[in-house]
C-alpha cells in the first residue's frame, strides 16, 4: 500500500476516477444505513425480553423488606436494586441512590442543583461570574450539551491512551477556582474506547481543587460492557481512591442499565459520599416521591444478582464483537497503510473513534450521507460542536445488522478515500 500523500497528482486523479464510479454505483442502490447513535440493536434488546415475564399479574410486587413496589415511597430505591447497582458500580450499598429510567438526567440534575443551590453550602454557580468545566476530547456530545445549556464555559482537554492529559487537568483544577467540574467516561470512553489507567485514576483522586465545590462527573456508562472475556480493561474504583486520598466528596459516579436491558427504560444510579448523597436526597425529595420501583424489582428479579448481570453482558458481547471486528477489518483492509486516517481498536464500549486527515471530517460525513449512510455529525464529539481540527468521526457499529454493517463500513471507507484525495489534490494546488 502506498500512502496517498506519496502519490503523484496524476495517480491521485486516476484513483479518484475509479473510486467515484464505485461511489456512484453504491449511491444508486438507495441505501438507508445508520451508524450515528450508540443504540443497542433489536437483537440486543430481545435479550432482555425475559424481564417482561418475571412480573406477571400473579406475582406479588413486594420487595425483600416488605415494600409494596406498587405504592409511593422509598426515595433511594428498593433494597435489592440498591445492592445490584452498588455491585455494578463497585461501591458499598450506602453509597448509592437508585434513580429513574436513565442516567443522563441525574447528571443534568447534578449540574442544575449546583447552579441553583451550590454544593454543600457553596455559592450557587449561577451567581458566579464564570464557571468552567473541563471536557476531555473527543467526548460525549450530550455531556457537553448539558454544560453548554447552563452557560458553563467548556475547556478542551486532549485524551491520551491513558485517559485525559492529567498535567493539564491538574494545572486547571488545582489553580483555577472557576473550574468546577470535569466530564469523564472512564471505561471504554465514548467515543475512543479508552480506559483510564490506574495512574490516571490515582491522579484524579489526588487533585487538590482550587474550588471547594469542584466535582468529578464520573460517568461509568460502559463499566461492564466488555467485548472479550479474556481481555478486559480494568478500571480502578474512584470513590474508594478519593476516600483513600482524603477527598471523599470530590466525585459523583453515574451509571445505568440503558445498554444492559432497555435503552431509556432501564434503571440508573448515582454513587457518592454520604455527605453528597444527603444533599442530593434533600433536593430529590422535592422532585419526586420516589422512582419506578416496579421497574427496579423487574430488573432485580431478572438478573438475580451481579453475576446474572455479567452473564447477560456476555450475550451482548457475542452480538457486538463481530460488529466491531467487521468495522475494524474493513478499516484495516481498505485504509491500512494509506495514511489518511487512524483509529483505535477498543476492547469494549459502544464506539470506534476515527481520526481523518485534518479538515476532512465534515466532508466525509456529508459524502457518506450522499450514499445513504448517516454518521454522527462531525464535530459532535467536541464542546460547542467544534472540532478544531475537523478530524474526529464517531463510528457507532451497534445498531445495524451485521450485513448492513459491512456495507456501511465500505461506504464509509469509500467516503474517506474520496474526501482525502480531494484534500491532497487541493494541497497540491
Ligand atoms: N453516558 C454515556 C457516556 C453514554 O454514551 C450514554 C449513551 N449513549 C449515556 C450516558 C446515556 O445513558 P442513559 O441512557 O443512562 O441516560
Amino acid at each position: 500500500m502506498t500512502a496517498y500523500k506519496d502519490l503523484t497528482k496524476e495517480e491521485l486523479l486516476d484513483l479518484k476516477n475509479g473510486l467515484t464510479k464505485e461511489f456512484e454505483e453504491v449511491k444508486g442502490k438507495g441505501l438507508k444505513l445508520d451508524m450515528s447513535r450508540g443504540k443497542p440493536s433489536k437483537a440486543q434488546l430481545d435479550l432482555s425480553m425475559g424481564m417482561m415475564d418475571v412480573l406477571n399479574s400473579g406475582t406479588p410486587l413486594i420487595g425483600e423488606d416488605g415494600t409494596d413496589c406498587r405504592n409511593y415511597g422509598v426515595l433511594d430505591g428498593i433494597k435489592e436494586a440498591k445492592q445490584l447497582m452498588a455491585d455494578m458500580m463497585e461501591v458499598s450499598v450506602d453509597h448509592v441512590i437508585v434513580c429513574g429510567n436513565a442516567s443522563l438526567n441525574i447528571m443534568y440534575d447534578a449540574v442544575s442543583r449546583a447552579m441553583t443551590h451550590g454544593i454543600l453550602g457553596s455559592t450557587p454557580w449561577a451567581k458566579l461570574d464564570k464557571v468552567k468545566f473541563l471536557c476531555p476530547v473527543p467526548g460525549y456530545d450530550r455531556h457537553f450539551a448539558i454544560t453548554e445549556h447552563f452557560g458553563i464555559e467548556m475547556i478542551n482537554i486532549p485524551m491520551t491512551p491513558q485517559g485525559p492529559d492529567m498535567d493539564m487537568v491538574e494545572q486547571y483544577v488545582n489553580h483555577d477556582e472557576s473550574v468546577k467540574g470535569i466530564w469523564c467516561v472512564p471505561k471504554y470512553s465514548n467515543p475512543q474506547g479508552i480506559t483510564y489507567s490506574e495512574e490516571t485514576v490515582q491522579r484524579f483522586a489526588g487533585l487538590t481543587p482550587a474550588a471547594g465545590d469542584f466535582r468529578i462527573f464520573w460517568d461509568n456508562a460502559y463499566g461492564i460492557h466488555d467485548l472479550y472475556e479474556e481481555e478486559q480493561d480494568c478500571l480502578l474504583e474512584i470513590l474508594a481512591e478519593c476516600e483513600k486520598q482524603g477527598h471523599p466528596d470530590m466525585v459523583y459516579k453515574f451509571s445505568s442499565t440503558s445498554k444492559i436491558t432497555f435503552a431509556g427504560s432501564g434503571i440508573s444510579a448515582i454513587a457518592a459520599s454520604e455527605k453528597n448523597l444527603k444533599e442530593i436526597r434533600k433536593s430529590m425529595s422535592i422532585q419526586t416521591i420516589g422512582h419506578d420501583k416496579v421497574n427496579q424489582l423487574r430488573h432485580v428479579r431478572f438478573f438475580k444478582d451481579i453475576d446474572g448481570m455479567k452473564a447477560h453482558m456476555k450475550k451482548h458481547a457475542d452480538i457486538m464483537r463481530p460488529k466491531f471486528e467487521t468495522v475494524v477489518q474493513v478499516l484495516e483492509e481498505e485504509l491500512g497503510g494509506l495514511a489518511i486516517g487512524s483509529w483505535i481498536v477498543p476492547k469494549g464500549g459502544y464506539f470506534i473513534s476515527f481520526d481523518a486527515l485534518e479538515g476532512c471530517a465534515k466532508a466525509i460525513v456529508a459524502k457518506a450521507k450522499e450514499a445513504g449512510l448517516v454518521m454522527t455529525g462531525a464535530g459532535a464529539t467536541f464542546p460547542y460542536g467544534k472540532d478544531p481540527k475537523d478530524s474526529n468521526i464517531r463510528i457507532a457499529p451497534s445498531f445495524p445488522t451485521p450485513e448492513e454493517l459491512m456495507t456501511a463500513a465500505k461506504v464509509f471507507v469509500l467516503s474517506v478515500k474520496l474526501v482525502s484525495i480531494d484534500k491532497l489534490l487541493e494541497q497540491a494546488g
